[in-house]
């Protein structure tokens, strides 16, 4: 039978990319859906704006949501500082079962840990489960119409606190108009858009990144 785009995209980063190098990893990866097959990867334009809202909050917890081939799992763990933990969920088996090959291939193992299953059912877990308090930052990437019921179960689960960064990708494509409405509305919250393009395409798409106020 016919190999799967995600097990195309790992073929690629083996061949391209050098084990233990994050930043090979990234680029074989924006090659391969350059000029192969577009994936849906945050991909390099917006991916340089999440790595500045990374590198300028220097965060301990992360959480993603989403994590597909683990191409921003890679972007965001190769910039967090020693002892960080990064913990991203994915319900494809399929879909994790590569990001773990390219999260290894990127050496970026002992910082990640990839949970398989749904956000709803881990959300209200993360304390029991991985003794966490609080997150720092929180990437929310997975389908669309989780973004606003996933956000407001974290705060629900005090996963936020004064201070927590949310940052979401494709606002504006495919858009959350309810995740936009909430976030830009709520007192909770200071939010703002920063501007760019659909990964590996010129059409127009965005992160919005809101600070939680508590
Ligand atoms: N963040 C990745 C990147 O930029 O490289 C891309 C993530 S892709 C856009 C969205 C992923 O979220 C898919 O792999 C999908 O299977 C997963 N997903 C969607 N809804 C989910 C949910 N409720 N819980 C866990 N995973 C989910
Ligand atoms: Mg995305």
């Amino acid at each position: 039978t016919r190999s799967t785009r995600p097990q195309r995209l790992l073929k690629a980063v083996r061949k391209h990319a050098a084990r233990g190098d994050p930043q090979s990893v990234i680029s074989a990866i924006d090659h391969f859906c350059r000029h192969s097959e577009w994936a849906m990867n945050i991909g390099d334009e917006k991916g340089s704006i999440l790595d500045s809202v990374v590198s300028e909050l220097n965060p301990e917890k992360v959480l993603e949501l989403g994590t597909y081939c683990g191409y921003s799992t890679v972007r965001i763990a190769r910039l967090l500082p020693p002892g960080a933990r990064l913990i991203t969920l994915e319900f494809n088996a399929g879909y994790a079962a590569i990001a773990r090959q390219v999260i290894a291939w990127a050496g970026l193992e002992d910082r990640v840990q990839l949970v398989e299953g749904a956000s709803e059912d881990w959300i209200p877990r993360m304390k029991e489960h991985f003794g966490i308090e609080t997150f720092d930052f929180v990437f929310l990437d997975h389908w669309k119409d989780r973004y606003l019921p996933d956000t407001k179960l974290m705060e629900d689960c005090g996963l936020l606190r004064k201070g927590t960064v949310l940052l979401a990708d494709n606002v504006i494509c495919p858009g959350v108009p309810d995740y936009l409405q909430y976030v830009r509305n709520s007192l909770s919250y200071k939010s703002c858009y920063f501007k760019s393009h659909l990964e590996y395409t010129k059409a127009e798409d965005g992160l919005e990144k809101s600070v939680f106020l508590g």
